[in-house]
């Protein structure tokens, strides 16, 4: 096997960081965050939390959701300080 010059050459799934963007991940979940956007403070930790880059700003720069590649982990509901995404079932 030759060695690799550069990050480049990486096979995807070698990516650590790699965005589940090409992948249709949504279907793993079990439970969905919900957020309220009475809560929301617009801090974006969710946002630099969710390990998908599954939150997405809305066109009032409010987060939301992207469900084809949330996985439901609950990381950012763990990290909202205002408790404004609850995670549900389905
Ligand atoms: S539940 Fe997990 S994957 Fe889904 S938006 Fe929150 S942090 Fe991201
Ligand atoms: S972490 Fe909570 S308060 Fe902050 S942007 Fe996300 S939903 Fe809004």
């Amino acid at each position: 096997m030759s060695a690799l010059r550069g990050w480049k050459e990486i096979p995807i799934a070698g990516i650590p960081f790699e965005p589940a963007v090409k992948y249709k991940t949504g279907d793993w979940r079990v439970f969905r965050p919900v957020i309220d956007n009475e809560k929301c403070i617009k801090c974006g930790l969710c946002w630099m939390f969710c390990p998908d880059s599954s939150i997405i700003w809305d066109g009032d720069n409010f987060p939301t959701v992207d469900y084809e590649h949330c996985k439901g982990c609950g990381i950012c509901a763990h990290e909202c300080p205002t408790k404004a995404i609850e995670m549900v079932r389905g």
